[in-house]
């Protein structure tokens, strides 16, 4: 398996610390806010990934945190708590509304068959993890307190901007245009890893005790907290979007290696967006449509799942309603394929050379740092193609481990066992060339109520 790693800039063998596992963070959503389907392009490549590599014979067990703690909108750690602000818009408290999304999100990860992870983890869960590591990081000299806040020393962190090959210089640059609200700073890039519940954070809802008082995290802790917690203090993947990479995973960097002082994340795998207009669907900038609108404009979840498939994680989609409609057309010739050739009996493995060569260029797609929009071409090539029915829909089930689009579980008939039964005692007559007995079989299938045809060397039932 090849894979792109945001950490080197290039694409490497995936060689994990202890194989076959693989240890995966995924950044999860801030439940403030509805999830949107730009984040489901993140996590539908997530997803692609996690399957790929169990596809390749992996086990993997992927975390996800949920940040459910408020906190405060803007990556300079300035501004209005996120939590606080979709409380009041909603007339809700900040924990109902962290349930509300977080049920909303979940349902949304559903419909798209975006596999949940082993390890659902919440922020308010964790504080106490999360204290533990601020200390040992000032243990090891890397946080000063201000009146408001401890921070994260960057100027202490030799390495700091590895991720993202940006330079202290160019950060300082870039955020004097922000508003540097903590004059105690001592460098514009430091981070809070906790904010204290004084001064504009008083009336702060969320709180709890720690040795510098009542307060909350900052948002950057929870990540390292947590998935050192469940997955250990070196990682195999970590994943996010690319806006994650410049600041929020510089900043888990600086705080795990900081402790540690191991290394990390082995791959950092990051998604590109979905865009509308050429701009980041994003809840700041209104332009995003949720699961709702999905369905209310009969779009299924399903068929964005295969629209997000046909271009590659790395590069940007722009979404249209009319890219929508036509993948949305695409999967219903797809199901309609699948429902046509499903034969009844069990699959048997690839004969044809033509048919295990599909295969193979599928799994080189994918294994060449996960190009999708490739394998769905392999796909629709080897539905036309001259293959059997049979090894065309062995094939489609197949492709569908990693493509997740629901494919083998779409044609369920509802046909009797016993119906089975006579068609199995048919086929294995048929194969013995006992064709009396095989007719008197078809005849019996019949007169049940359903028509049998042969396929190949196996067999379809309908109702008649
Ligand atoms: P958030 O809840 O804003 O932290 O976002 C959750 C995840 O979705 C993060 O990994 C973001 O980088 C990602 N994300 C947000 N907006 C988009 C978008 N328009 N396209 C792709 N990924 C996105
Ligand atoms: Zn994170």
């Amino acid at each position: 398996m090849k894979l792109y790693n945001t950490l080197t800039r290039k694409i490497e063998e995936f060689i994990p610390s202890s194989p076959p596992n693989v240890s995966f963070y995924a950044c999860g959503p801030t439940v403030y806010d509805f999830t949107h389907i730009g984040h489901m392009r993140t996590y539908t490549n997530n997803d692609v990934l996690r399957r790929t590599l169990t596809y390749l014979g992996f086990k993997v067990n992927e975390v996800m945190n949920i940040t459910d703690v408020g906190h405060l909108s803007g990556d300079d750690d300035s501004g209005v708590d996120k939590m606080e602000k979709g409380a009041k818009k909603y007339g809700k408290t900040v924990w109902d509304v962290a349930k509300f999304y977080t049920d909303f999100f979940f349902k949304t990860t559903d419909a798209l068959n975006i596999l949940r992870p082993s390890v659902t983890c919440k922020a308010t869960e964790h504080v106490q993890e999360m204290i533990q590591l601020i200390n040992r990081l000032k243990q090891n000299g890397f946080v000063y307190e201000t009146p408001e806040a401890i921070y994260f020393d960057v100027m202490k962190f030799n390495s700091y901007g590895k991720l993202s090959g940006q330079k202290l210089e160019e950060k300082i640059q870039a955020s004097r245009e922000e508003v540097v609200v903590d004059n105690d700073k001592k460098h514009p890039a430091d981070f809070a890893l906790w904010f204290k519940r004084v001064g504009r954070f008083a009336d702060h809802t969320m709180h709890w005790s720690s040795p510098w008082g009542e307060g909350f995290p900052g948002w950057h802790i929870e990540c390292s907290a947590m998935s050192m917690k469940y997955l250990g203090e070196t990682i195999d993947i970590h994943s996010g979007g690319i806006d994650h990479v410049p600041v929020h995973h510089e900043n888990e960097i600086a705080q795990s290696e900081g402790a540690t002082g191991k290394q990390f994340v082995k791959y950092w795998f990051h998604n590109n967006f979905l865009t509308v207009d050429g701009q980041k669907m994003s809840k700041s900038l209104g332009n995003f449509y949720t699961l709702e609108d999905i369905e209310k404009n009969k779009i299924d979840p399903l068929s964005l799942r295969l629209l997000f498939l046909q271009s590659h994680y790395r590069q940007p989609l722009n979404f249209t309603w009319q890219s929508a409609r036509a993948s949305l057309e695409a999967f219903n010739r797809l199901k309609e394929i699948a429902t046509n050739i499903k034969p009844h009996n069990a699959p048997t493995p690839l004969k044809s050379t033509k048919a295990i060569a599909f295969q193979q260029q599928f799994k080189s797609a994918i294994e060449n740092d996960l190009q999708t929009p490739q394998a769905v071409a392999v796909m629709w090539d080897m539905i036309k193609s001259d293959i059997t029915n049979e090894e065309k829909y062995f094939l489609l089930t197949d492709f569908d481990k990693v493509f997740g689009l629901n494919l083998g579980s779409i044609v369920e008939e509802k046909i009797d066992a016993n119906i089975i039964t006579l068609a199995e005692r048919r086929l294995e007559a048929r194969r013995q060339r006992n064709f009396d007995m095989s007719d008197r079989l078809r005849i019996k299938i019949e007169k049940a109520g359903f028509k049998i045809e042969d396929v190949g060397d196996a067999y379809k039932i309908k109702k008649i």
